[in-house]
């Protein structure tokens, strides 16, 4: 039961320097874990030909779909603020572009073998970042977050190496491309403008069709990651490695290593092992993103005319209308949290108040979002900084144009009850490395509805289950 892609491979018709043609590299012995039955069919494609041997042999890599033309992308990138001048797809392949209902995917298995980009690394991934991504990009996708998707995930049969042996897996990777602020910065930092108008030009028909010049292309690109920003703020969501090769073009959320959503609140979290400064900080990530985009930026001044100095100070005001396109979006997402529909002068104040009582209470960021209507206060140190809060907020509430009923509404759609919580995650991938795929099915099925209540889920870590630490996952 062979599935069937219609595939329009774009990115492939570019010049052959912007990628390594291969295909991927077969395994053992594909085994499925899962296919995510509501995006297949949002794809038109069959989830039961994916589930049948056939579908798991083309998610494993032991065969290349009718139509694809199986590729590594070549990019760069600043890691942790360190120019890296060669990277690329060392793990992962594009299979191609699928046309769907919805519009133009990439489809890529991520885990499918060495490419030329592979650098000292196996191209390989293991069980425990598949099943990490799988449930973590699915439940931001459901939190309603702007994403790449997880459309599949399958083990290999075969071992991967790290500082033990582990499971082999793939994951099948859907996003409106994976192209990144770092494919710019490898033509750019080669002078290659030509190829620079090439990709701008693919990028402006694939992502941004209203936009009619370069300028256009930088306010969207900007536009979409002040959103995107303030979407993961309002979740407690912790990218982890905010690296410029790990930031889309297309505005999704892309690259699940070490990321990492906060249980208790404050604003320094770091989860990532390798991020030891806090670089990509919870509360840095705004930050992040201007000096991401400006890196950007700097790649599109050769397109943007022969007057430098023009060009220069076109593209400086645009990277500076960040913040005040990030503060809008985040107030938007915070007021939804609070129940407010109208927005005041002293909103951000009233935010702000209660960020700061949930940092020096220790309290649950997802937990005192959801009951700040029932028990939040119990979850505080100190209940009673809490009430002084509730005052100001009860006051303000009064004032809105929403009655207590529309406001209740708003809090419930825009307060999850579960997030994907860390233990949980690594209960689910715990179970899986010893054979019980349960827990993770489970996880991933309750994470597609994160509005409704899960009594299983909502709870944050008891002190023996608290995971303080995530890493890269290569
Ligand atoms: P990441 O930190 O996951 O964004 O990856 C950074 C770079 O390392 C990318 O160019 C990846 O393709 C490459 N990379 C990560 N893991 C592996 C691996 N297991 N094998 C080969 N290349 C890898
Ligand atoms: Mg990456």
């Amino acid at each position: 039961m062979t599935p069937h892609f219609t595939f329009d491979n774009s990115y492939a018709r570019l010049p052959t320097r912007f990628f390594t043609a291969q295909p991927p590299t077969p395994v053992a012995q594909p085994g499925l874990i899962r296919v995510n039955e509501r995006l297949a069919r949002d794809l038109g494609l069959d989830p039961a030909a994916l589930a049948s041997p056939e579908g798991v042999a083309i998610l494993s890599g032991n065969a290349v779909p009718d139509g694809a033309t199986p590729l590594a992308q070549v990019y760069a990138g600043h890691q942790f603020g360190g120019w890296s001048p060669q990277l690329g797809d060392g793990r992962a392949l594009l299979i191609g572009e699928i046309q769907t209902p919805s519009g133009r995917y990439d489809l890529q298995l991520k885990g499918s073998g060495p490419t030329p980009y592979s650098r000292m690394g196996d191209g390989r991934a293991w069980l425990g970042p598949v099943m990490r991504e799988y449930i973590v990009s699915e439940a931001m996708h459901a939190l309603g977050i702007r994403t790449t998707r997880a459309l599949a995930a399958v083990t290999t049969g075969e071992d991967v190496f790290r500082e033990r042996r582990y499971p082999g897996a793939v994951l099948t990777r859907i996003a409106r491309s994976h192209i990144r602020v770092g494919t710019f910065q490898y033509f750019a930092a080669r002078g290659d403008t030509e190829a620079l108008q090439l990709l701008t030009d693919h990028v402006i028909a694939r992502h941004y069709p209203d936009a009619e010049t370069r300028l256009d292309l930088l306010n969207a690109v900007i536009a979409a990651q002040a959103d995107l920003i303030a979407g993961w703020m309002s979740v407690g969501f912790i990218h982890g490695v905010m690296n410029t090769d790990n930031m889309s073009v297309a505005g999704e959320t892309i690259d699940y290593g070490p990321c990492a959503f906060m249980d208790t609140y404050h604003p320094d979290k770091v989860f990532s092992s390798i991020d030891r400064n806090g670089r990509y900080a919870y509360s840095a990530q705004p930050d992040i993103a201007i000096w991401n985009l400006a890196q950007f930026a700097t790649c599109l001044l050769p397109l943007m005319g022969d007057d430098r100095d023009r060009a220069v100070q076109q593209a400086t005001d645009a990277c500076h209308r960040f913040p005040a396109l990030f503060t809008d979006a985040w107030l938007a997402r915070f007021c939804a949290k609070l129940g407010l529909a109208g927005e005041e002068e002293e909103d951000a104040d009233l935010i702000h108040g209660l960020l700061d009582r949930m940092a020096h209470g220790r309290a649950d960021f997802t937990n005192t979002f959801r009951r700040l209507d029932s028990d939040a206060r119990d979850g505080f140190d100190d209940p009673a900084a809490f009430d002084t809060w509730a005052t100001l907020w009860n006051a303000r509430r009064a004032r809105d144009p929403l009655d207590a009923d529309e406001s209740a509404a708003l809090m419930a759609r825009s307060n999850p009850a579960i997030i994907p919580r860390n233990h949980h995650v690594e209960a689910a991938i715990r179970a899986g490395l010893a054979g019980d795929l349960a827990p993770f099915h489970a996880l991933s099925e309750a994470l597609q509805t994160p509005f409704a209540e899960h009594a299983d889920y909502a709870d944050g870590p008891r002190a023996d289950q608290e995971v303080t630490q995530t890493f890269c996952g290569t």
